[in-house]
């Protein structure tokens, strides 16, 4: 990496800090991972600006800060086998792979399913565990995760995702209408019974079902 982008990205990790992300487990795995791995080439130099940045198929990989803050948001630890809808472009998979012990992960587009499985290979995480899929659905087979994320936004709560969450399970999903203000929710099972605390706005592309196998 050139010195210019290793500043840069000290630079983030204080204006994480600023911002409230404390996690310095967190902060330290965000600081190992380099960004610029995940985002066009051309888009090299924005690599460490606290902002989404266009990836394939009209996708965005997240802003650093909305990263931080719903990984902080999951309170993950090595114990924990977590479940993400929406691989994109694999980033939050891999920040999310060092800090459990299990991550499944499920992408809707077949070229990014394929690219996040080479860079997951090339990072030599075998703990992640890919599937290319309508993730609304969440993961039958694995069922029940302790913690479950959602990277693109729904209108409402998916009930099958609800219902794959264990006991005590947290679950953090960006909720909100296309175009309009969205929030990030932080959900944990209690029993048969879902406390629901609103966080921060966001922006955030639309979860949709079925599959899509071009670009
Ligand atoms: N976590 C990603 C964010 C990617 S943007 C990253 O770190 O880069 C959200 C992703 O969710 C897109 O790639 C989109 O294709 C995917 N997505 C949207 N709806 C989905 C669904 N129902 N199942 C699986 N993936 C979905």
């Amino acid at each position: 990496m050139n010195g210019s982008l290793v500043s840069k990205k000290n630079e983030l990790i204080e204006k994480l800090r600023v911002l409230g992300i404390v996690d310095e487990t967190l902060l330290s795995t965000i600081f190992s991972i380099a960004r610029e791995d995940f985002i066009p080439k051309y888009l090299r130099n924005q690599a460490y600006e606290n902002a989404a940045l266009p990836i394939e198929c009209e996708q965005t990989i997240s802003q650093p800060y909305i990263v931080a803050y719903m990984t902080q948001e999951l309170k993950v630890n090595k114990s924990h086998k977590v479940l993400e809808i929406g691989t994109g472009s694999g980033y939050q998979a891999v920040i999310l792979a060092k800090l459990c012990k299990r991550l499944f992960t499920i992408e809707r587009h077949l070229p990014l399913y394929t690219a996040a499985e080479e860079i997951f290979k090339k990072f030599r995480l075998f703990n992640i565990i890919t599937l290319f899929g309508n993730g609304i659905k969440g993961w039958k087979e694995q069922e029940p995760f302790d913690r479950i994320i959602v990277t693109a936004a729904a209108e409402d709560i998916p009930q099958k995702l609800l219902s794959q969450l264990k006991d005590e399970g947290i679950m953090v999903i960006p909720i909100g209408i296309q175009g309009e203000t969205q929030h990030i929710v932080r959900v944990t099972r209690r029993g048969g019974e879902f406390d629901f605390k609103t966080c921060v706005p966001v922006k955030f592309v639309p979860l949709l079902s079925g599959i899509v196998h071009s670009s």
